[in-house]
């Protein structure tokens, strides 16, 4: 096992890879911009380093100094978290040619995934289903053509480097497609300087369904089952569920095998999430997100397995310390992401929290890095905590969140809390109905209102 690890990030998610160290007896170090010197991550670690100015850029991206840092505390291994670079296979080349751990996957399954077609490509060989679409990058306007007249339309245009949903384009109709091709190349150029792209068939409205994987170098996979994060705003997920409302046990184990052993197939190594649109009874895969992800502690509610903890542990050479027929589902679990924002513009709200109330009792867990007299800075995501709350079944764990929310008070910012409030009591949410679009139309219905 490892002795001491660097924590390359910020928030939440820092402190939730902390209390995992601890929890094993390794020490741990955090890193920080000169923004966070007053952060709980700084706080609560055994060491912490400076690492930069506030820019994200200048600090929790910049490699260099990231990498000294680990070197002066004697890190043996870096935690990426979410977001940052986690996702970075340079970043993973770098830390392994200093002899350090990186806790993730390989550097190469990062390639592989980080790149939308080969993603497919490698996914749909080992047998994940696809959403029908172009044969790879689309070259000319002459092929994307004949392509999306073989799969029909509405078509989407997407970036094969994109993320954050940009670089996506809808055609409707033949005549949208050039500008759509242009539009998302022009797009992908500026954010992610490569403009290739391909063409997938639009689905109107599905869910969004992924499934959680866990892989050691002893050649085990387990698959833990899905998440439902349908409910999302300018495609960022808002809550999520586990189980997911629309599943039978059968489409669960269905599907939960197929990935299960494509994972197998492709080697992979550690945590990760297979995302799939859901419609009409299909799935269809549209990425693999090679980190652990915000909404992971719903999954560890309904499994009871700690997933920081076992990627850690597979990170250092050790087996998982269960197997598939220890999986075993209970109750429900709903994750909601209080962001410092307003909660109609969503516009965001960073200053001094003058007080603050952590919701608790029976089934409610708050993953969160703030307290009453923090500053919230403004260079940083606006997710501010995430309140996970379990029941014995779903009708149960909705009744405790709506409990949770109203125990919960933020003092000094906005926050997206009243939303939460309004969304728990929607006849639509409480059955579980809804779809990818549901919840701009709710909130275009409150705004109304
Ligand atoms: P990004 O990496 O930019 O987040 P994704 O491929 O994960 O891109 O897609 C983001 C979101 O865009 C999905 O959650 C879904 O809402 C929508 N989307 C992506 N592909 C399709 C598709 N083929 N049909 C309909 N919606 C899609």
């Amino acid at each position: 096992m490892f002795k001491k690890v660097l924590i390359a990030n910020r928030g939440e998610i820092a402190l939730r890879i902390h209390r995992a160290c601890k929890e094993l007896g390794l020490a741990t170090v955090a890193v920080h911009s000169t923004a966070d010197e007053n952060a709980m991550h700084v706080r609560l670690a055994d060491e912490s380093v400076c690492v930069g100015p506030p820019s994200p850029k200048d600090s929790y991206l910049n490699i260099p100094a990231i990498i000294s840092a680990a070197e002066i505390t004697g890190a043996d291994a870096i935690h990426p978290g979410y977001g940052f670079l986690s996702e970075n296979a340079r970043f993973v080349d770098i830390v392994e040619a200093h002899n350090i751990a990186f806790i993730g996957p390989k550097a190469d399954h990062i390639r592989v995934m980080g790149d939308k077609i080969a993603a497919k490509e490698a996914v749909g060989k080992a047998g994940i289903p696809l959403v029908p679409g172009s044969d790879g990058e689309i070259h000319t306007y002459e092929e994307a053509r004949l392509a999306a007249d073989r799969i029909g339309y509405p078509v989407l245009v997407k970036a094969a480097a994109g993320g954050g949903g940009r670089g996506m384009k809808l055609a409707r109709t033949p005549n949208d497609l050039a500008e759509a091709i242009s539009t998302a190349k022009a797009e992908s150029k500026a954010a992610f300087g490569d403009d290739a792209v391909y063409l997938e068939k639009y689905l109107e409205l599905p869910r969004h369904i992924e499934l959680q994987i866990i892989a050691d170098s002893h050649g085990n996979v387990v698959q833990l089952g899905e998440r439902d994060c349908s409910l999302q705003r300018r495609h960022q997920k808002v809550l999520e569920e586990a189980l997911s409302p629309a599943l039978t046990d059968k489409e669960r184990e269905k599907i939960g095998e197929t990935v299960r052993k494509a994972i197998e197939k492709l080697g992979y190594l550690g945590a990760g999430t297979i995302e799939f649109l859901y419609e009409n009874g299909e799935f269809y895969f549209i990425e693999m997100n090679t980190r652990l992800q915000v909404e992971h502690p719903i999954t560890e509610q309904v499994t009871r397995i700690d997933i920081v903890r076992e990627q850690i542990s597979v990170a250092a050479g050790n087996p998982l310390s269960f197997s598939q027929k220890d999986v075993v589902f209970r109750g429900h679990a709903i994750e909601c992401r209080i962001n410092a924002e307003n909660p109609r513009t969503f516009v965001p709200s960073p200053g001094e929290i003058k007080f603050f109330h952590a919701p608790g009792g029976p089934g409610v867990r708050f993953d969160s890095a703030v307290y009453t007299g923090y500053k919230i800075p403004p260079y940083y995501d606006s997710m501010i905590g995430k309140l996970i709350v379990f029941g014995d079944d779903r009708e149960y764990c909705i009744a405790r969140l709506r409990r949770a929310l109203t125990e919960m008070a933020f003092v000094g910012i906005e926050t997206t809390l009243p939303l939460f409030i309004d969304l728990v009591d929607d006849p639509e949410f409480q059955k579980g109905d809804y779809h990818i679009h549901w919840l701009e139309e709710w909130l275009k219905k409150q705004d109304a209102s």
